[in-house]
């Protein structure tokens, strides 16, 4: 079983522990995840374990109220997005504990014009 790939937002207060490969990765330029700067991972949910949660994650939840951007609602790091189908998640690859994010493999999704409408400003 390979060693499970930890991410953790700069305060420390969250961090996560995943067993899945770090593959699937993805910037995407809509109204949302421009504004984030996140490199989504997407994982299946049932992958991921809290390790710590000193503080709670803060959500900031629009169009539908499954979906979700979650950051530390101490140094604002954001963490993870939710509202996928099928059990997924997206971690912010940004947030590989040891890991120079230029060296990972990032794809783009244009999701300015591909997404459904929303709130766009
Ligand atoms: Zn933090």
């Amino acid at each position: 079983m390979p060693k499970p790939t930890r991410l953790s937002c700069h305060c420390g207060a969250i961090s996560l522990e995943v067993d899945a490969p770090v593959e699937r990765l993805l910037q995407c330029n809509c109204s949302t995840c421009r504004r984030f700067g996140a490199i989504h991972w997407y994982v299946p949910a049932d992958k991921v374990r809290m390790l710590e949660q000193s503080r709670p994650l803060s959500t900031y939840a629009w169009r539908h109220v499954h979906e979700g951007h979650h950051f530390c609602g101490t140094c604002g790091s954001s963490v993870m997005r939710t509202g996928y189908p099928d059990g997924v998640i997206a971690l912010n690859a940004c947030c590989i504990e040891q890991v120079d994010i230029f060296s990972l493999p990032v794809e783009r999704f244009d999701g300015r014009t591909k997404m459904p409408p929303g709130i766009t400003r």
